[in-house]
């Protein structure tokens, strides 16, 4: 048995830090950005690597990598999530990184763009283990992260739970509590109502933004969602309550489908009461999840990892309508299969931003110690997600590329507008 975790090698082939790279260099070129500015826009401002030593259980010691890549902080305090995954590497943090900076440049809310991550496979780790390893990799980063420097939140692996341990570590270095360092909390340490289901909400209210631009009744309108975790169910559900029929679900037990459409909300207390997984999820029939991809859907909604849809199966996709509730699902490679086929494409950066808006908001509410309501918050977040839509529609039908493209131009060009004012530092 190994005591050093090695961190997944970064993959040549469908390398997210590619995929993200080549549709950033496609809206620079239209937007006849300087190579100053190119420069200023695609070099991390900062990337930090850590090794934590971390006692387990059985009293041996592992050490794990953790990461934190501030790719911007032009627009404002860098914002992103911390990954648990054994697939984290440097090369896809900085990929999320930078995506976190559109991703908040896009939907209009003042901050930069980061992602930390630590190679590690939480499930095979107890509660404690996790603990250690979430308060070591906080004293590690104790003088990046700060409410005013760099704000981190959950992502794949991680949840409430974790943010409540960093926000812990964090207080007691600083001898005070401090809050709003973190988002994503539990609520009673200051989390935000509709967090937890902002990022599926923001997934739904694109969704159906696209419906209306493709003429597709809701209540006549099929989906199939690939991945079952907090974006993913979240996203059915809210679906699934606007009428339309979520015909497959999927996590890594499998996919399940029904034609008649999946019961959301038995199969999200059949989840939580059976560790996490579908597995044995009897409400419907098993196929495999490459199957789900390519079903004759109206929706799909990859809402699970990287690199999904590839140049491998893009040519298969049967949806009208692709929304991207995970980060970066579909590889470049696959881009132009995707738009020659004529189907419709939500990005990952207006996507499934309604988490990060939705973090915004707890953070404003911990910084003025007061608490919005639930109402109050799914208003103001649903617009600004549709305003967001409205606005890289509008962008890709003037420009007539894509709306992933589009999406990257309305970024690009607001974080270069921003830095000619304020000028480096
Ligand atoms: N991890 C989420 C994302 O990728 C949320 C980030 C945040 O709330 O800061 O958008």
């Amino acid at each position: 048995m190994t005591h050093y975790i090695e961190p997944a090698p970064i993959k040549d082939k469908e390398n997210p830090l590619e995929s993200m790279m080549q549709r950033f260099d496609k809206a620079v070129e239209l937007l006849g950005i300087s190579e100053e500015m190119y420069y200023i826009l695609k070099v991390p401002a900062r990337q930090v690597t850590v090794g934590l030593p971390i006692t387990m259980d059985d009293g041996r010691i592992k050490v794990y990598e953790g990461y934190r890549v501030i790719h911007s902080n032009i627009l404002g305090p860098a914002k992103g999530g911390i990954r648990f995954d054994p697939a984290v590497n440097l090369d896809e943090v900085r990929a999320l990184a930078a995506w976190m900076t559109w991703k908040c440049a896009v939907v209009d809310i003042p901050y930069g763009g980061a992602k930390g991550g630590i190679s590690c496979d939480p499930r095979q780790m107890s509660a404690g283990e996790i603990e250690r390893l979430m308060r070591a990799y906080t004293v590690a980063m104790l003088d990046v992260f700060g409410p005013d420097r760099d704000i981190p939140a959950p992502d794949m692996g991680t949840g409430p739970r974790e943010m409540a341990w960093l926000m812990d570590e964090y207080s007691k270095a600083k001898g005070m509590t401090i809050n709003a360092v973190v988002t994503g909390k539990p609520l009673v340490l200051g989390g935000s109502l509709g967090r937890t289901e902002a990022t599926g909400r923001g997934v739904m209210v694109s969704a159906l933004s696209g419906m209306d631009k493709l003429r597709l009744n809701p209540y006549k309108a099929t989906a199939a969602v690939q991945g079952f975790g907090n974006v993913g169910s979240h996203a059915a559900s809210l679906l699934h309550e606007r009428g339309v029929t979520v015909q497959a679900i999927s996590d890594i037990s499998g996919a399940y489908y029904n034609d008649r459409g999946i019961d959301i909300e038995a199969a999200m207390r059949y989840r939580d009461a059976n560790k996490g997984t579908l597995q044995g999820f009897d409400g419907a029939e098993k196929i495999s999840n490459d199957d789900l991809l390519t079903l004759a859907v109206d929706v799909l909604v990859p809402a699970a990892k990287e690199d999904v849809i590839t140049h491998d199966n893009a040519h298969l996709i049967q949806a009208k309508m692709i929304v991207e509730g995970a980060n970066g699902p579909t590889s470049a490679s696959a881009d132009d299969i995707i738009n020659d086929k004529g189907i419709l494409v939500v990005p990952d950066i207006l996507a499934n931003a309604g988490g990060v808006t939705v973090s915004y908001f707890e953070w404003v509410q911990n910084r003025i110690g007061y608490k919005w309501t639930l109402d109050r918050i799914n208003r103001r977040s649903d617009r600004i997600m549709k305003d967001a839509f409205d606005k890289v529609f509008a962008t890709s039908q003037e420009y007539n590329v894509p709306m992933r493209i589009a999406a990257y131009m309305v970024a690009i060009k607001k974080v270069s507008d921003t830095y000619k004012f304020r000028g480096g530092y």
